[in-house]
């Protein structure tokens, strides 16, 4: 801004030149007086003294004003351009005792009082960093607090309802009894109005259970075949009292391009649409209901199943349609006096059809009737491939002649992407397969029901397979079924550590169909034997036969042995299942994850220099808890084998593992880039 330098004349010229030509004019009129008044002659001498001492004197006076008033200006000048640099330094003042003193003395001043307000400025700054960082994690544990305590409500609520069903049972069985007695008319119908009353207790709790098993991620989906057809008939079957009663219509079409065998959870398929064809005909006056089934998108061994059921009942306002799908939300205030009900029936199915990785939604006219529409991913078997060619490998010829049929394995295993490929091979050859999440499923999944063997990931979430396999062995009743890790860790001791935990063998991912099979066999066959007292085996041996000819799918790993997982840094379904489906709860909390973790890295490095393992351990086991509350799965396990070394090995071990942590963190911060450019963008518009 202002005069570039090199155009400006400095005061000090200014001065001299203004003196001159001062000088000069005053020599010029006295000569011009005195040839003016013709007095003394022309002098020559007196002329060279006024052309040679008039510039003297200029310099001389240059020189002074440069010294008192252009030096001190430049002075100031330079501080000033200081300032600007953001230099906050004072400048020389020349004791003189003018206004110049006075300015340079003022600058200083006003030079002190910007380094003293840029102090205070500073320390405010810190002091609300700290504040920010200190609510911030405040913030993150009381999310995670509410999140547990959540958590534990839906526990609570599954096992409290657990209890009350079996008296209620009690209580209907005795009812029953008492009816069967002779009795007079009017108890019973007293007898009669408490035993309604007792099963609309009963389907409530029902409802409250499946609610709460499903909120407590208790909630396992079978994958065994099935007829869709079957399943429309029986529902049809179940309504149909009630719809003769009121004169309905029930039409059903299951489109010809619907496979007749499905693979999924019979039970739970038909309470979906037990929901919506009930309700059909519990809000229907007159017309008709309708239910079509249809095939949408399909691949190899998956196909997405198209379900609408559709009625000529009175319709649902617009602004109701998406609320209904809530926990104990009506369309109408009074629907529950006129037709009963607690609005759980459609959130309970909304809840099932996630569980199928699908989507339910409504439309509807008023007075027109509504129509349900559902999409389930559902697993699908395959006609039978042609003929193998002659030199396949004699293992897998016409497997299912081999392989007894229906028995039972179950499948504990987090990735969805390997639960299906697994289920889809052992299904093919002729199993029943149920399946569970992690560790704590797979215990619910065996109190239920018997399996004849066990295959089991080894990195899951809640309970990994080692504990599980371990939790297992503790029970008699299950110390034979033969567990087969299947793990992506190919570091040496693994093996032995799967064995140690009493599993009967191990398979490394990925796994062909192909090692897949013949380990379930191997170890079946061994487990039958084992009744005759034979030892488990250590593993089963590579398999000495070319690659199947079956179709090759080979099992994705769900991490490779080395820190550059493929696998998205975060476990989507198992935040969604977190953080109940709350997308932006997902996004802020990594957010404030990736935040905190810069500080979180400097604290661990801080205690490996130190060689102090209890602050490491401490570290690290904060880091893994609040990775897991964000199902940042791979950090959460970097974080607890740091926490693992620091327990039983000198800080510095954890090293390696450090910096693999650091580039997953780095993997994170690089996934939530889109995310977080959105909240800065959004951030920017409410402060700007
Ligand atoms: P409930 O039937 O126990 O009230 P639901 O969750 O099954 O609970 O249904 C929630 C609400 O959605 C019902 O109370 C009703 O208002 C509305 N609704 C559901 N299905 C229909 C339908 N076919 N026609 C009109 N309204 C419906």
């Amino acid at each position: 801004m202002g005069v570039p330098r090199q155009r400006r004349r400095s005061l000090a010229r200014k001065y001299t030149a203004f003196t001159v030509a001062v000088l000069l004019w005053s020599a010029a009129i006295q000569i011009g007086l005195r040839l003016g008044s013709g007095g003394a002659p022309f002098d020559w001498w007196e002329l060279a003294v006024i052309a040679v001492g008039a510039p003297f004197l200029a310099a001389l006076i240059s020189r002074f004003t440069h010294r008192i008033l252009a030096q001190p200006l430049a002075r100031l000048e330079a501080g000033i351009a200081r300032i600007r640099k953001g230099e906050l330094e004072h400048v020389q003042v020349s004791p003189t005792g003018d206004e110049i003193e006075f300015l340079g003395e003022g600058f200083n001043a006003m030079v002190d009082a910007l380094s003293e307000s840029r102090r205070t400025v500073a320390e405010q700054q810190e002091h609300l960093e700290t504040r920010i960082r200190e609510r911030t994690e405040a913030l993150e544990e009381a999310t995670g607090r509410a999140l547990a305590a959540s958590k534990a409500k839906s526990e609570f609520l599954a096992n409290i309802s657990h209890e009350l069903r079996t008296p209620m049972n009690g209580v209907l069985g005795m009812l029953d009894i008492v009816l069967d007695a002779d009795l007079a008319p009017a108890q019973r119908e007293q007898v009669e109005t408490a035993k309604n009353c007792a099963h609309t207790l009963l389907a409530l709790l029902n409802d409250l259970l499946d609610l709460s098993k499903i909120e407590a991620g208790r909630m396992a989906l079978e994958s065994i075949p099935f007829s869709i057809q079957e399943v429309v008939k029986g529902c049809v079957l179940a309504v149909s009292p009630k719809a003769a009663e009121k004169g309905l219509e029930i039409r059903t079409t299951v489109e010809g391009d619907v496979p007749a065998t499905l693979l999924g959870d019979p039970l739970r398929v038909r309470q979906i649409l037990m929901n919506l064809v009930s309700n059909a005909v519990k809000f229907t006056e007159e017309g008709s209901v309708e239910v079509r089934v249809s095939r949408g998108k399909q691949t190899a061994n998956q196909i997405v199943l198209q379900v609408a059921v559709a009625d000529t009942g009175p319709g649902i306002p617009a602004d109701k349609l998406t609320t209904i799908f809530d926990e104990f939300t009506q369309a109408d205030g009074t629907v529950s006096r006129r037709f009963g009900g607690t609005g759980l029936g459609l959130a309970i199915t909304r809840r099932l059809v996630e569980l199928h990785e699908g989507s339910i939604r409504a439309e509807s006219e008023m007075s027109k009737g509504s129509t349900f529409l559902v999409d389930l991913v559902l697993g699908y078997v395959a006609p039978p491939a042609a003929p193998e060619p002659a030199d396949a490998p004699a293992l897998l010829d016409e497997p299912k002649r081999e392989t007894p049929l229906g028995e039972k394995i179950l499948v504990v295993e987090d990735n969805a992407v390997n639960l299906k490929v697994v289920n889809a091979v052992l299904v093919k050859f002729g199993f029943q397969v149920t399946n569970a999440h992690n560790g704590v499923e797979a215990i619910a999944a065996l109190e239920k029901q018997d399996f004849a063997l066990i295959l089991m990931d080894i990195q899951m979430p809640v309970m990994d397979g080692l504990a599980t396999a371990r939790r297992i062995r503790t029970e008699e009743r299950w110390r034979v079924i033969p567990i087969v890790a299947m793990t992506a860790h190919a570091m040496r001791g693994d093996r032995e550590r799967c064995l140690e935990a009493g599993m009967d063998d191990y398979l490394a991912k990925p796994v062909s169909p192909a090692r897949l099979i013949e380990a379930v066999r191997a170890n079946l066959r061994r487990a039958a034997e084992a009744g005759a007292g034979a030892p488990p085996m250590t593993a089963t041996p590579p398999l000495a036969v070319a690659p199947m000819s079956v179709p090759a799918i080979d099992v994705p790993a769900a991490e490779p042995p080395v820190s550059a997982t493929p696998n998205p840094p975060i476990d989507t379904e198992r935040a969604a299942h977190l953080m109940d489906g709350d997308e932006q709860l997902r996004t802020g909390l990594t957010l404030l994850f990736l935040q905190l973790a810069p500080e979180r890295l400097v604290r661990l490095h801080a205690a490996t220099l130190r060689g102090d393992t209890l602050a490491l351990r401490t570290q690290a086991l904060k880091l893994q808890s609040a990775a897991e509350r964000i199902a940042a799965t791979a950090i959460a396990e970097r974080a607890a084998s740091i926490a693992d070394i620091a327990a039983t090995q000198p800080a510095n071990y954890a090293a390696a593992e450090l910096a693999f942590l650091e580039a997953d963190i780095a993997a994170l911060d690089d996934y939530m880039r889109p995310e977080r450019e959105a909240f800065e963008e959004a951030a920017s518009l409410v402060w700007r």
